[in-house]
């Protein structure tokens, strides 16, 4: 099973509190991180894209600003992701950079992940950093974020993140080294469970609440994060972080729980856009584009003949044909006003038209879901 992160090429890493920061010092812990970027340079070096989510800014923040032990309100666990934040990510950038691996820092909230518009800017920013090779250390926008609007825990968060970028594998490092049929702390007769094939309700029985009191992930979120990554397609594994090289005990075929994916990161995109979005608009294309399409193309401005319906950048529209047969949906690039601008024209001329450099496409040919598509 080891395979599955040996084989995979865009891979999500989430590091919990607990091995980050001493929970007696409230420091980080450097030479634990020192280790696990040794790994993360490993997998990069094969040409891996790695995109970490790093926990650890309340923790590491409330000892600089001299907040005690204990719950924190709201307003002091936003200041302290603040403080700790900066230190944090200076921590991971300074580790990488001795591997010369550029770090790039990206703060998210729910909304980032599930507003469409947002969603794609999010989307687009990690995809070109992975694609520059840099590894975005990822965390949840602590400091503007509030109830209604948060994750709350980073195994969510790191799963949203895999799905939202099509990774094909994602690493929980947490103080638990997988899933047991109970809580081993309490039951000595709690069984090991290794692979976990489909989310049952059995499976979902097993989880506890959360163990640690440094982060706030516990069996529950961890099985919350396994169901939005299977369901994009992305396997998942649960492994302990508390010894050095973690990442290299996986590989070596450590102990772990993998959790098998449901689907490949392809067809869950393709099944979201074709079925799960309500359509904004239509687009009308011309044969030469409703060709360039079947082939696999992106739709270009050039190729477009009409627009109907206010639709807003990363909405999803309904493509036809001249005869207004539906080809399929995609998630447009333009909002209805500049695309209606920019139809028909070549995409060398969007600067000229609308004075700012989107993209090429009106909708990239990821961001498609053509009934053809469908089995
Ligand atoms: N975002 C929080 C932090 O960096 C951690 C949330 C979690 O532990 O899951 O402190």
């Amino acid at each position: 099973m080891a395979e599955r992160l040996s084989a995979a090429r865009r891979i999500v890493v989430k590091v919990g509190s607990a091995l980050l920061v001493d929970a007696d010092s409230g420091r980080l812990k450097r030479a634990w991180l020192e280790a696990l970027c040794q790994d993360l340079a490993g997998l990069h070096r094969q040409g891996k894209q790695i995109a970490v989510v790093s926990s650890g800014a309340i923790a590491l923040g409330r000892r600089h600003l001299g907040l005690g032990p204990g719950a924190l309100k709201l307003e002091e666990s936003q200041a302290a992701a603040a403080a700790g934040q900066i230190r944090l990510a200076h921590a991971w950038a300074d580790v990488l950079a001795g591997h010369e691996i550029g770090v790039a820092q990206v703060l998210l909230t729910a909304e980032d992940t599930e507003e469409r518009r947002r969603y794609l800017n999010a989307r687009n920013t990690v995809d070109t950093l992975l694609r520059l090779g840099a590894v975005p250390v990822i965390n949840e926008n602590d400091t503007v974020a509030t109830a209604e609007i948060r994750f709350g825990d980073n195994d969510r968060l790191a799963a949203r993140v895999a799905a939202m970028i099509g990774a094909d594998c994602l690493v929980l490092l947490s103080d638990i080294d997988g899933l047991y049929s109970a809580d081993p702390g309490i039951d000595p007769g709690a069984r090991f469970i290794p692979e976990v094939a489909a989310l049952t309700a059995e499976i979902e029985a097993m989880a506890g609440g959360a163990r640690s009191g440094l982060g706030r992930g516990g069996m529950v979120t961890k099985l919350a994060a396994a169901r939005i990554a299977v369901q994009a397609g992305c396997p998942m594994v649960i492994a302990s972080g508390h010894g050095l090289h973690p990442l290299k005990a996986i590989l070596a075929g450590g102990r772990c729980t993998w959790f098998r994916a449901a689907t490949t990161p392809r067809s869950a995109k393709k099944q979201w856009i074709g079925g799960s979005l309500k359509p904004m608009g239509r687009i009308a294309v011309d044969a030469g584009a409703a060709k360039a399409l079947a082939r696999g193309k992106s739709l270009l401005p050039a190729g477009v003949t009409a627009i109907e319906g206010e639709f807003q950048r990363g909405d999803a529209v309904v493509l036809v044909d001249g005869d207004g047969r539906e080809l399929g949906r995609g998630l447009v690039a333009y909002s209805a006003e500049d695309a209606r601008r920019i139809v028909g024209h070549r995409s060398q001329d969007i600067e000229a038209i609308l004075g700012y450099r989107g993209r090429e496409e009106l909708i990239h040919r990821d961001d498609l879901a053509l009934h053809r598509d469908k089995p």
